[in-house]
């Protein structure tokens, strides 16, 4: 079959909820993908955000085929190994004394939201709970979890949508503020908003967050499902602002490809969490911990973190470059390896024309050039790209 044949064939078996780059990937290594075709591509975009140690890392590799050969899933009414490996790396370095695990990070943020009302259940008697999120948020694609994301295009005719949310301006603390009532419970935020645009609040933001919740008695959830584990330059993104959260929501590179999610709240809220109350029949099954044991071990002892905090400010410098020299560059915006480039056009043609020539990279709110790069690249990988969307944009 040729390629555009294989595109029919697929298309014509899988329902159409993507807008799909006609490009059909086989083989991934290190920050490369090849297609069917044999052309190699730089991969900037890293499956958004998931293959932060790079494809088919051999450590998280060896992790998942040692544990296929020995127990592949057991029930959530027994107990594994894996699952108490991961839960004690992701506790002993962070804020959190305990974990719950499931498959996305849509289900992580389900549970968080689960968590936090049922706090509220026990502790504020007859509030009906209320979670503030963010306009411009985005939070996942189940019916809760689209209705926590403040963005009206992805709920429209999914209604009636779950009661619950309202939404406030992110990165201004007076108009949360402004919105808090008898009945909210928690507000709920990403530490950089990552499919709005790459939007990175004011330096004082989280720590502001943290005051208000404490003030009028709130949790403060964040979803670190796309600038967690590592991609700002830190394991956890809340880390850089000094402050520590209620609950933190995680997926993506957990499993660097191996679909894993994670929620970690303090003892005080995940108490409320008691049997009966959540569950998941995946979540923490052995395959899945082997690979995220893999994963936090290797960014925390690899040299990852360092390399993702030198190259992201390479990155950024050499993009700063290209905004000089391009007028359609208007902001370069980021931290670590989570960037932004925001453009004065829409962004899908220079995608579509930089995949021609080999590199990988997406839109974000449509004019958001997004690269969220493995953390293992180089400044050579750097410059490889920067070369390609200096032809790119030369073109436009
Ligand atoms: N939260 C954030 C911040 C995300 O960026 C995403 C996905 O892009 C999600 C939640 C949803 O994660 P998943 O697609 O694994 O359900």
């Amino acid at each position: 079959m040729q390629t555009n044949e294989f595109i029919a064939h697929f298309d014509s078996y899988v329902m159409g909820t993507y807008n799909r780059l006609p490009l059909v990937l086989v083989r991934g290594e290190g920050a490369r993908v090849w297609d069917r075709d044999g052309n190699e591509y730089l991969d900037f975009l890293a499956g958004i955000a998931v293959c932060s140690l790079g494809h088919c890392h051999p450590r998280v590799v060896d992790s998942i085929q040692k544990q296929a050969e020995r127990l592949n899933h057991v029930s959530n009414i027994f107990y594994n190994e894996p699952q108490a490996g991961l839960a004690q790396l992701l506790v002993d370095n962070s804020f959190a004394d305990k974990a719950f695990f499931c498959n996305s990070g849509a289900e992580a943020n389900e549970a968080a939201i689960k968590l936090a009302r049922r706090y509220a259940y026990e502790n504020k008697p007859g509030q009906s709970p209320e979670i503030i999120t963010m306009k411009n948020s985005f939070h996942g694609r189940t019916l809760t979890t689209v209705t926590a994301t403040g963005q009206e295009k992805f709920q429209v005719g999914f209604e009636p949508l779950p009661p619950g949310f309202c939404y406030v301006q992110y990165d201004d603390l007076a108009d949360l503020e402004g919105a808090i009532t008898e009945q909210t419970c928690a507000v709920m935020v990403e530490p950089i908003q990552g499919e709005g645009g790459v939007r990175v609040p004011d330096s004082g933001y989280l720590q502001g967050l943290r005051t208000i919740c404490d003030d009028h008695d709130l949790l403060l959830i964040l979803d670190e499902v796309q600038v967690g584990v590592g991609r700002t330059g830190s394991l956890f993104a809340y880390e850089e602002s000094g402050i520590t959260p209620d609950i933190v929501t995680l997926a993506k590179a957990l499993g660097n490809g191996f679909p894993v999610g994670a929620m970690l709240a303090t003892d005080r809220v995940a108490s409320v969490f008691v049997p009966g109350t959540h569950a998941s029949t995946f979540g923490g099954n052995p395959l899945a911990m082997a690979a995220g044991i893999a994963v936090i071990k290797s960014i925390l002892n690899d040299g990852v973190l360092e390399n993702c905090r030198n190259v992201g400010i390479y990155f950024r410098e050499q993009l700063c470059g290209l905004a000089a020299k391009h007028s359609i560059i208007e902001e370069v915006r980021g931290k670590g390896l989570m960037i932004g480039v925001e453009i004065s056009s829409d962004g899908n043609g220079i995608v579509k024309s930089a995949m021609k020539k080999g590199l990988l990279l997406n839109c974000a709110g449509g004019n958001v050039l997004r690269f969220v790069p493995p953390l293992i690249i180089t400044e050579k990988d750097v410059d490889e790209a920067i070369q390609i969307l200096d032809e790119v944009m030369g073109d436009v």
